[in-house]
């Protein structure tokens, strides 16, 4: 780092969602310097799904591979199991079929997939630091920043020299997770509930306990016993690793004195082999922030948003923000951004932490409201009795909270009402609960589908715009000479596929670079000019 250097973007946060942000710059050819105050190394898991977005997203930028090679076993099923114990009672089991068995899904290319934060943040690590406009520095502090018409000048401090040095960059981007300083800075508060509750994850080693039940491998195990639905274990890797996470822990314990011990006895129901890797203390927020930022300087992932993670939405959503961030910041410092552009972050990107955040507190009370019973671990007529009609009040409750949390809400978010989408003029139709349906409307995540062997039409998206025409006799030169006046990057591609073309329904389907549905119609606009210009923001908003 030299002093007073300049750079196009600094992003304070090497977590998931900076990592993300300097990917998607780096394979835009985007200089960025990503500083991190930790030395990268990552000592709790706590995001353990990858979303199907967020495998999309790995696809393209060719780390979806890596991702599944790492974490869970093909073979081992996803279930979500309760139990009064590890050795107690099974009182329901919630089915997921092995990824080995799960084939292709109708929708996308990339299913969910289990990849534990301690796996996946050093695989987007690796990658962002493998493209060669983007450079990390390690164990070095974002002390404070200011901002005029030239840039943004920040001042950081190397943890491992106590120098400081200061750095000119045309945008800033916060990633720095909640309470971060950039947010901070900005005075920008949040708004929400606050603070659920209070939690304590353990995160531990113990090949032993994978086999002294007879349960088999499932992803959670929910433990249920007098006092209610009072903890999850989660199988990180489907061998060893393993992370309790305790609810309801009272504010006032102090982290030194908590039974850790007792802790993993209880959700085992016995004692058994095992070493503590770490225990963190952490609270359970439902929070917002009013701003994203402006100008020069903006937020993303937990600093923009936090939610519980019941539901596996948080790091998620901020993959979310990453990937909207980054083609806007892109196409400004490219040029061909309009002014109004970056506006449009926070008006797209604050409905979708708003929806994730209401999911994930309605899936925390789902489950933790699940109904208690005294007697339902012991080994009597009544607690038998005590475990069946737990069974059925789960059966009957299924579909009722959790299952907003299905694709409806992590892949079935739109842009439609962003002022740099084009108006639908179809209605929109009426979608129940948390049901995904694949739509080519504006705003929309473009749909999947096959387009040759191992080529899905997401592949297609990335770059810069891509035009997608399913009949080769409807012009398109207006829109593709107003796209080049403007210095719009635009790639027409031609479907002659009926299938593809019915599910896109209509001849032309304008796509961004983050694979949303910016436009589509049977003709080219009377006026495209004002539709480039809206897509990339130059127009009013
Ligand atoms: C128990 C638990 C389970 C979870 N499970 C899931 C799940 O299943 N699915 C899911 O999607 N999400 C889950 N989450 C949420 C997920 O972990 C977070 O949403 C995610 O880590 C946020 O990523 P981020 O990059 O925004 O922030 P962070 O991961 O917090 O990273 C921010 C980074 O900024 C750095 N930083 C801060 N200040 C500075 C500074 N001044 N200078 C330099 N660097 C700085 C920090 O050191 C940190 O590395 C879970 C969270 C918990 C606690």
């Amino acid at each position: 780092m030299t002093e007073e250097s300049k750079v196009p973007v600094l992003i304070c946060g090497g977590g998931p969602v900076g990592l993300a942000l300097a990917i998607e710059l780096g394979l835009r050819g985007v200089e960025c310097v990503l500083v991190e105050q930790g030395d990268g190394t990552v000592p709790v898991p706590k995001m353990s799904q990858l979303s199907t977005r967020t495998m999309e997203f790995c696809r393209r930028w060719g780390i979806a591979d890596r991702a599944k090679e790492v974490g869970w076993p093909e073979e081992h099923p996803g279930d979500f199991i309760y139990v009064t114990s590890m050795i107690g009672d099974e009182l329901f089991r919630q089915r997921f079929a092995p990824y080995a068995k799960q084939g292709d899904l109708r929708y996308t290319p990339e299913g969910p997939r289990q990849c534990p934060q301690i796996f996946f943040d050093p695989i987007l690590r690796r990658h962002a630091a493998s493209l060669p406009s983007v450079t990390l520095y390690h164990r070095t502090q974002l002390e404070s920043f200011d901002e005029d018409s030239n840039g943004v000048h920040v001042r950081l401090a190397s943890l491992e020299t106590g120098q400081t040095e200061t750095i000119s960059a045309d945008y800033l981007a916060g990633c720095d997770g909640f309470d971060g300083p950039v947010r901070k800075a900005l005075k920008v508060e949040y708004e929400g509930s606050g603070i659920l509750s209070y939690s304590v994850s353990i995160f531990f080693r113990s090949r032993a306990l994978g086999t002294l039940h007879n349960k088999g491998w499932g992803r959670f195990y929910r433990l249920v016993d007098a006092s209610g639905h009072w903890s999850d274990l989660i199988a990180i890797d489907g061998q060893e690793l393993w992370r309790l996470t305790c609810f309801h822990v009272d504010p006032e314990t102090d982290i030194n004195s908590f039974d850790v011990e007792g802790s993993l006895i209880r959700a085992a129901g016995t004692t058994f082999p095992h070493e503590v890797l770490s225990v963190l203390p952490w609270k359970r927020r439902e929070l917002v922030a009013r701003s994203y930022g402006r100008d020069r300087v903006f937020i993303a992932g937990d600093a923009a948003h936090q939610m519980s993670p019941t539901g596996g939405l948080g790091m998620n959503t901020g993959i979310g923000d990453a990937v909207d961030l980054g083609w806007k910041l892109a196409a400004v410092l490219q040029g061909w951004g309009g002014p109004h552009l970056l506006e449009s972050y926070e008006i797209e990107r604050k409905p979708v932490a708003f929806s994730s955040v209401t999911a994930s507190s309605e899936t925390y009370l789902h489950e933790t409201s699940l109904p208690a019973n005294l007697v339902i671990a012991e080994n009597s007529a009544e607690g038998e009795r005590a475990r069946r009609q737990f069974a059925e009040a789960l059966r009957g409750r299924r579909g009722q909270g959790n299952e907003r949390l299905h694709e409806g809400v992590k892949l079935g978010y739109s842009y439609e009402g962003s002022p740099i989408i084009w108006p639908d003029q179809a209605k929109a139709p009426l979608i129940k609960g948390g049901d995904f349906i694949p739509s080519s409307r504006s705003g929309a995540r473009a749909p999947h589908s096959w387009v040759s062997e191992g080529c899905s039409t997401l592949d297609l998206f990335g770059e810069g715009f891509v035009l997608l025409r399913f009949d080769q006799s409807t012009d398109a030169s207006t829109l593709i000479a107003s796209a080049a006046a403007r210095h719009v990057p635009l790639k027409v591609v031609d479907i002659n596929n009926p299938d593809i073309a019915a599910l896109y329904d209509r001849k032309l389907v304008l796509v961004r670079p983050d694979g949303h549905v910016a436009w589509r119609e049977d003709a080219c606009p009377d006026d495209a000019f004002a539709l480039i210009d809206r897509v990339r923001g130059g127009g009013s908003l």
